[in-house]
């Protein structure tokens, strides 16, 4: 980079200011007002190139909104509005200013769509590969946040979108479901959320350990019609697509009685594990398949 100065002088005539924010970036620390009674969310995810990106194809804007995008998807699954975001980015050495203007541009415009400023962050360079990782500061605005472990015998499981396939661009392209996660978590019926990031097979247990998901109902995303003609894993049915591919974004929920938006899925049971019911009602264990990084 030629001048991180200049860049982060740069940064300062970007700011979106928002009612919260008392002192934007450029101090040693930005100042936030935050509303009696609201509740402070907070939670971090980083992106890595050749993980959840991969540089030579994704252009910057690209991979910044996607890096923004994880983590108001976060704050989608706790019911609770993105306020305040920080960025820390390690660069490759020679990425060059117009490059970082781009990833900020695409960091910058994802929170702006929900009026999430970007109060602070660190830039760096390295001779490694691109890694983004951004902190999500969200507020609960009246409405009790939704954790994982609600769920009780008998809720029904739903879903707020169709899934599958989002590796043929969606992953990179999606719209964190905050509307939809607030109107549900002020509903009263939902019990336990969460964003299908690793897929829901994978998701699922995290918020409930029995289940019943009936696979004639789980909606199947148009992408994966489109076919995979560079299949990484042995080929997948439909189905198995929607179960095990991950990255979609959208809300995984249970409910206690019929809640204003999603689709149907299944039902949390008392025992037997997770289970899959097929068309002929054939019950079998439910394998999650999804993604799960090695460390
Ligand atoms: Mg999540």
């Amino acid at each position: 980079m030629s001048s991180e100065s200049d860049f982060l002088a740069w940064i300062k005539t970007q700011q979106h200011a928002t009612p919260l924010v008392q002192l934007p970036a450029g101090d040693d620390l930005a100042v936030l007002s935050w509303n009696a009674g609201d509740l402070l969310l907070i939670g971090v995810d980083q992106v890595l190139d050749q993980v959840h990106f991969d540089s030579a194809v994704h252009p910057p804007r690209a991979i910044g909104i996607k890096a923004m995008n994880r983590n108001i998807s976060d704050c989608a699954a706790m019911g609770c509005l993105p306020a305040a975001a920080l960025v820390s980015v390690a660069l490759p050495r020679g990425s060059g200013v117009d490059y970082a203007k781009e990833l900020y541009q695409g960091l910058r415009e994802a929170a702006d769509r929900f009026d999430c400023a970007i109060v602070g962050g660190d830039t760096g360079t390295w001779d490694g590969k691109l890694a983004i990782s951004v902190t999500i500061l969200g507020r609960s605005a009246g409405i009790k946040p939704i954790t994982r472990d609600g769920a009780t015998p008998g809720d029904g499981i739903y879903v707020t979108g169709p899934l599958g396939g989002s590796i043929l661009g969606r992953h990179m392209t999606f719209s964190p479901r905050v509307h939809e996660g607030r109107q549900l978590a002020g509903s009263g019926r939902v019990t336990a959320m969460i964003d299908i990031s690793d897929g829901l097979s994978r998701d699922l247990p995290r918020i409930c350990s029995n289940a019943v998901l009936d696979a004639a109902v789980i909606p199947i995303h148009p992408d994966v019609e489109l076919g995979f003609p560079v299949s990484r894993a042995p080929a997948r049915t439909p189905l198995e697509h929607a179960l095990h591919d991950g990255e979609d974004y959208e809300l995984l929920f249970t409910a206690r009685s019929t809640p204003p938006l999603g689709t149907r899925i299944g039902t949390v049971t008392a025992e037997g594990g997770l289970q899959l019911r097929s068309a002929s009602r054939k019950l079998d264990p439910l394998v999650p398949l999804g993604w799960e990084h090695e460390l």
